[in-house]
């Protein structure tokens, strides 16, 4: 893991010695986070960093994740794709399943850090044993909340004005809410194996290892195998393309253990793709942090055609490594693609059609974007950034009323 010192030469000195200031002021108090899943997807990738790094920073860090069986990963899939909108009717005993499994995790958790930080909706509900502590508890959502389905918002609202705030990724996911909302983009690591420079050749063994073969531009899509990440309109889009270029589609990405829908949509979508040596699909271990930066270093284009998204990690991912990025203008995408500045928003298969041919056909056109989308990276959505909006969002909620907050 790499220590707060390399990002001197990204970030400069000063972001640093701000982020010292911020940490040495909450010396002496304890974090413990809360998910749902070690590995895989946006949150566990966060955790993975940002854990060691705010301990760095002097605050003793902690991260716990919830169990329960596979039908409550059922339920907490539900109640995702509901609150991101999805048409999901959601049975009464589903939702007592809920809580009773997060009842049996209370017992199990060790919930008295002085701030107990509970990322997404899956571990909401441990809050209702807040009250017999004397901590302070922060709900961090990654969901895009701006149009949920009534029945689940209301089950989970009582919930979420529990916690003392709420931290959420774009302006657009703001709820009313009876409790302060704190704005904090996602952000990636670029020390990390997902996304450190690479040497040509090392990208080259890594995808020859993969099978994946050198001969045509790669066009990537990069997702947890969800049909949210709309993979089938990826596909549609590449095929409306195919006589018009030579390029070959790669649709590559595991599971999340909180998941369970990630083996049905796989198969869905090789059984699309079944004798087209121009679409490869990959289903990669959750370790491959490595190969997916290898293959996206590879990529001409990139994609993220999601119907939905949180924030959309995968853009951030390919926007630093200077890659031209075609994805759908959902969730917090927005925020780090403005349209043909630092990529392409689309809304349609025909749109993500359209764009990819003339990327594939506009080299230098494509490049530009991708620069543009690696500077605005650069300057917003690196985890320095993140983990100056967590250490100030700590800070609030032991001053929730100061309009300012003197650092000792
Ligand atoms: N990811 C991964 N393996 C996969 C698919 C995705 O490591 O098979 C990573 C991806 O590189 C990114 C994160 O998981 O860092 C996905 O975050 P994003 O916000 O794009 O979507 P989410 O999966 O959280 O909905």
């Amino acid at each position: 893991m790499s220590r707060l010192e390399d990002y001197r030469s990204i970030v400069g000195g000063d972001t640093l010695e701000e982020l010292r200031v911020l940490g040495r002021s909450l010396a002496g108090r304890t974090v413990l986070n809360v998910n749902s899943t070690a590995v895989g997807g946006g949150v566990a990738e966060i955790l993975s960093w940002m854990v060691p790094q705010l301990n760095e920073l002097g605050v003793e860090t902690r991260w716990d994740v919830i169990q329960g069986g596979e039908d409550f990963y059922q339920v907490t899939k539900m109640i995702h794709n509901a609150l991101h909108g999805a048409p999901v009717d959601i049975p009464p005993e589903s939702f007592r399943l809920y809580e009773d499994t997060l009842d049996q995790n209370m017992g199990r958790l060790a919930l008295d850090a002085d701030i107990v930080f509970v990322h997404d909706p899956q571990p909401a509900g441990l809050v209702k044993c807040r009250w017999k502590k004397k901590n302070r508890w922060l709900w961090r959502c990654h969901i895009d909340l701006s149009h949920p389905q009534p029945a689940v918002w209301r089950f989970l609202k009582p919930a979420v004005e529990q916690f003392d705030a709420c931290v959420i990724s774009a302006p657009a996911f703001a709820q009313a809410l009876a409790i302060p909302q704190i704005l904090a983009a996602p952000s990636i690591d670029p020390f990390s194996e997902k996304n450190r420079e690479l040497a040509e050749p090392e990208v080259r063994s890594i995808l020859d290892r993969l099978g994946v073969p050198a001969d045509k531009p790669l066009v990537t899509q990069i997702s947890r195998f969800d049909r949210l990440k709309d993979p089938v309109g990826v596909i549609e889009a590449f095929r409306k393309v195919k006589p018009f270029v030579k390029a070959r589609l790669l649709l590559a990405g595991g599971s999340a253990d909180d998941d369970p829908e990630g083996a049905q949509v796989l198969a869905e979508v090789r059984e699309l793709a079944k004798g087209d040596p121009d679409i490869l699909v990959l289903n990669l271990p959750p370790t491959s942090h490595l190969e997916i930066n290898a293959i996206q270093r590879a990529s001409a284009v990139i994609l993220q055609k999601s119907l939905r998204e949180g924030f959309g990690l995968t853009v951030t991912e390919a926007l630093w490594k200077g890659k031209p990025v075609i994805a759908s203008a959902v969730g917090g995408i927005p925020l780090q693609i403005t349209h043909e500045h630092s990529g392409a928003l689309v809304h349609t298969v025909d749109g993500a059609a359209w764009w990819l041919k003339r990327l594939l056909n506009e080299p230098g056109y494509a490049k530009k974007l991708g620069e543009a989308g690696r500077e605005h990276v650069r300057q917003n959505f690196l985890l320095t950034r993140h983990l100056r909006d967590y250490l100030l969002a700590f800070h609030f909620l032991y001053n929730p009323d100061a309009d300012i907050i003197r650092l000792g």
